[in-house]
């Protein structure tokens, strides 16, 4: 039987995830490659496709209405097609864009008229064309990306986490941020990444979006009353990676 054919490509994004891909070097890697055909993947290879394919993974927010006709060629090809990373997921960062007005000029000074760099809003990849799965982070979890592709290779369903940082954070029995005098948004952040930030003494800053349903005053109210945040604070920390889904969900 021939190995899934597997395809990573990217869109408007800091490559970050697939870097951090590239960045395994463990056996639960090498063992993948066993079962599965990278046959695309810019940050790692040369080789490109334009043949039918099993798996797509697609880093990048949809930003031009001129990708959408690659988009849809990839889900085309694709018979899963799974978001990989923030950015393609929800928006991610990239979003940040959609609450501003002037960040051309701010950022790129003269050259912000140059045709490259207009680009409509930020959006995650689904708002072009369907996806099967999302793996959220910035950067994805490498962890949790393997493990999706191990189920879809072995006929599973995967399980995407729809709880708390907090949970993750409780099991490795790690000192709550707020009882440091430190502030947190594990509370609310979509768990998955088993809380590396609060393990390390940082807090968790919800770089993998939010729970489907937070409660997004209540984090705010915490900021506030146990962070001692100003309310602006709170409200910019809380749209850090999650700008679109603050903008559905106010
Ligand atoms: S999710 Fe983060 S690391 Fe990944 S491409 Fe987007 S900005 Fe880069
Ligand atoms: S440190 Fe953050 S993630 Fe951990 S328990 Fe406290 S609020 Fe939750
Ligand atoms: S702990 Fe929070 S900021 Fe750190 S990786 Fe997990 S979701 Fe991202």
């Amino acid at each position: 039987m021939s190995k899934p054919k597997v395809a990573f490509f990217d869109f408007a994004s800091c490559e970050g995830c697939q870097i951090e891909f590239t960045n395994y070097g463990d056996k639960a890697f090498l063992e993948l490659l066993n079962h599965v055909d990278v046959v695309e993947f810019r940050e790692a290879m040369s080789e490109t496709t334009t043949e039918p394919i099993d798996i797509a993974l697609i880093e990048g927010s949809f930003t031009r209405e001129a990708d959408r006709a690659r988009l849809e060629d990839i889900r085309r090809r694709a018979k899963i097609v799974i978001a990989y990373g923030q950015c393609a997921a929800t928006g991610g960062i990239n979003a940040l864009k959609n609450h501003q007005n002037d960040y051309l000029p701010c950022v790129y000074g003269k050259d912000a008229g140059m045709p490259h760099l207009a680009s409509q809003k930020a959006l995650p990849i689904d708002a072009a064309i369907k996806v099967d799965y999302k793996a959220f982070g910035c950067p994805m979890n490498k962890y949790e990306v393997l493990q999706i592709i191990s189920h879809l290779v072995h006929g599973k369903e995967p399980v995407i986490p729809d709880y708390p940082v907090c949970v993750e954070c409780k099991r490795r029995e790690t000192v709550c941020r707020f009882a440091e005098g430190d502030h947190c948004m594990g509370q609310v952040a979509r768990a998955g990444c088993d809380a590396p930030c609060p393990a390390a003494g940082i807090p968790c800053e919800a770089c993998r979006g939010f729970v489907d349903h937070p409660n997004i005053p209540a984090l705010k109210k915490v900021l506030v009353e146990r962070a001692g945040f100003s309310k602006a604070r709170a409200e910019s920390k809380a749209n850090m990676f999650t700008a679109n889904q603050l903008e559905l969900k106010p």
